[in-house]
Parts: C-alpha cells; structure tokens; sequence
C-alpha cells in the first residue's frame, strides 16, 4: 500500500463514471476555428462570445503595451504593479458600466474570493443562490459566514430563507449568478433586488456571462434591468466576451475602496500583466463604437437555438447564447462529444460536478465569429450524431 494508492483509486472511479476529464490541447488562436490536437474544427465550447480573444485591433494594443512596458507587473498591486494602464482600465470600465467605481483582480474567481470574504466574516450569513458558480461558494466558504442556499431563482425562497436567519447575524449579504453558466438562464434582479431592500441587506451578482453580452452594448445585467446604484456589488470577467484575462468588480465607491484596501487577491497576488489591461481597454473601445457585435452574437444565439429545437434537441432553460444540449447520463454525453469531434465539431461534455447527476450535457457556447455557414455545419453534426445515438 502506498500513500498515493486512494488518488489512483479515485482516478479510475472517475473513468468508469464517464466522469474524467480529458483536456485537449489548443495549437491555434481562439476563433470560430480552432486546431484542436492537431485537427482543424468548429469551435463550440469557448466563451470568446464577440470573437474578440484574436480580434486585430485588441492583439495590436497588446503588442504595443507589451513594447512600452514588458510583460509582467513585477509587484502586486499595492506595493509596485499598479501601472496608469491599470488605472485607466478601472476609470473606464467604471465609466461603461455606469458604475461608481471599478477594482480589477487577476480573474472572476479571484474577484469573488477577494470580495466576499472581505465583506462577511463569522458572525454573518449569506444567502446565496443553490446553483451559484464554483467561485462564490468558494468565497463564501472563505469568509467564514454561515452560508444559507435559497432555491435557484426564486425570490420569495430568498425572503422565507431572510426571515428565518437574518436576525441572528451581524449582517447579511446576498449573492446570486446573474447568468447562470451551466443553464444560461438568467437571474430576476429586480424581484431579487426587491427582497434586499426590504431588508436593508448588501446585494451582489456575479455577472461573468452577462459582461459583454447582456444589456446595452454588452454593458452587463445591472444595465440589463436599468438597476444602476441599485446593485450593491457586481462582478465581472475580463476573460469571456472581452477576450482577455482577468476580473472586475463595480459598484459603490466606499466598497471598492474597501476592496482596494482588504481584497486580499488583489494585496497579496500580482496583477493582470500591463498587455492585458491593454487588451482590455481596446475591448472597451471596440464596445463603445458600436453593438455590432454584441447584436451578431444574439443573431446567432437565436438562430441555431432556434433550429436545434426544430430538430428535437431538448436545449432546457436557456435565455442567452449559453445553449445546453441535454443528454442526461454522463458516458452518453461524453460519447456524443466524441462523435462530434470526430465529425468535426469541437464540443464539451459536461458532467457531475459541474451539473447535478442525471443531467449530463453538451454546451455550446455561441459566440459572433460564428458564419452562418459554420452554424450550419453545427447542426448537421448534431442531428447526424443525435440520430446515430438515438438520442432523435
Ligand atoms: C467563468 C466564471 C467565473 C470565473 O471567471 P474567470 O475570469 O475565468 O476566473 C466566475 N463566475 C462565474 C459565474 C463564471 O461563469
């Protein structure tokens, strides 16, 4: 017997659920296309929604951010990796979103750990969202408040939930995906933000799928639901529809202060690099310009949901470009993912943890570098897969 016989053990158990994540390897730029082990095909499961991760413009401000100032901050932010790029990025993000203030992280996860745990500690509660993505339980558990999961989407859960624990704790925050990733429904803010403000209690959205994609211009879910200075906190990614790297957190100027302050991934972990900050101003540029590419990618969302259910796939809940293709058991969705590869097309299987068991799926992520004739290309996998499969 040795020490390391358990992992062994646990890694076999995975294979035999159809549960082990085989990660392939990208040899190309994102896009539309992508070389994937060596094969050229249909991109299907990036979050690049506006095609912006290769976008010339954002590669050009990048190449010229690295040529003034390299590539790594060399400091963490509060002592000496805080460069005017950083500065600027938070100033106009602030200013887009149409939030008083902007402090960026390393990622969204980092922005959900940092927040959390610097806003609720042990003698609070939070009340959060049951399907609530993987970074705010984590936050949440990090804080140390005793966390009560409400129903998934159902403000009077989340008032009953209030009613019984909330005054017992020093304070209470509530914290709910405003997108939820796996399903690609999305949260109602406003009956939510009706309940928080009934009870006086802070009110936060990680919004990671929305920036870019939901409200005017790709401007994000508070923008979504006109709720300006109504949000306490949001939380956004620099990494999905603006193609870079990194995380955001908007709202109240006394919180992002607080952040800047005791955000401990932001004290203790270096910055996004100055090439990134770039990338993401000209994202920002690209946005403001114009909501071609925001209005593409829903063009698109809508016309291949639309034909996958024509064609009989069961594509659940879905609001947004996120487009759930629901197999149930996880070797079945696996296998599917096989098929389409074979076939061309580059879409993952996801299984429990992820999603609850029994609920295995494919998703695609619909993004504007799509062509007609690549959505086209899609669908016919998909039928000549589901029917081989007899999942048609
Ligand atoms: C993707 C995602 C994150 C993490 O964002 P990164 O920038 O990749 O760290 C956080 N929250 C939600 C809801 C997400 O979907």
């Amino acid at each position: 017997m040795s020490k390391l016989d358990w992992l062994n053990q646990e890694l076999s158990g995975l294979k035999d659920q159809g549960l082990y994540n085989r990660i392939r390897t990208i040899g190309s730029a994102q896009g539309a296309r992508l070389v994937v082990d060596g094969k050229d095909v249909l991109n299907f499961c990036s979050n690049n929604y506006l095609g912006l991760a290769n976008h010339p413009k954002i590669v050009a401000a990048a190449k010229e951010a690295t040529v003034k100032y390299g590539v790594g901050p060399a400091a963490v932010r509060s002592i000496a990796g805080t460069t005017d790029l950083h500065i600027q990025l938070e100033n106009r993000l602030a200013k887009f979103k149409g939030a008083e203030d902007v402090i960026t992280f390393q990622s969204g996860f980092t922005a959900n750990l940092g927040t959390i745990a610097a806003l609720v500690g042990k003698e609070d509660v939070i009340f959060s969202d049951r399907l609530n993505h993987a970074s705010i339980i984590d936050g949440s558990r990090l804080s140390g408040a005793k966390i009560v999961a409400y129903e998934h989407n159902d403000p009077s859960a989340l008032e009953s939930a209030i009613k019984e624990n909330a005054g017992s704790f020093r304070r209470a925050l509530i914290v709910t995906d405003g997108v939820f990733s796996m399903d690609g429904d999305i949260a109602p803010l406003p009956a939510l933000y009706e309940v928080a403000k009934r009870h006086d209690l802070l009110f936060m959205v990680d919004d990671a799928h929305g920036e870019g994609v939901l409200g005017k211009g790709g401007r994000g879910i508070v923008d979504h639901y006109n709720l300006h200075g109504k949000v306490d906190v949001e939380v956004g990614t620099l990494s999905k529809a603006f193609g870079v790297v990194g995380g955001l957190v908007a709202g109240n100027k006394v919180i992002i202060e607080w952040l800047r302050q005791r955000g401990r991934p932001f004290l203790f972990s270096s910055a996004v690099t100055a090439p990134d900050a770039a990338a993401c101003l000209a994202a920002i540029d690209l946005l403001e310009s114009s909501t071609e590419l925001v209005d593409r990618l829903w063009e698109n969302a809508r016309y291949f949901k639309a034909e996958m259910k024509k064609a009989g796939f069961d594509t659940g809940v879905s609001e947004t470009p996120i487009t759930p293709v629901m197999l149930g058991e996880a070797p079945l969705a696996q296998q599917f993912s096989r098929e389409l590869f074979e076939n061309g097309v580059f879409a993952m299987a996801i299984g429990f943890p992820t999603v609850a068991k029994g609920k295995a799926r494919i998703r695609v992520m619909i993004s504007a570098a799509h062509s007609r004739k690549d959505l086209d290309q899609g669908l016919s996998a998909f039928v000549k897969v589901g029917k081989k499969l007899a999942v048609l």
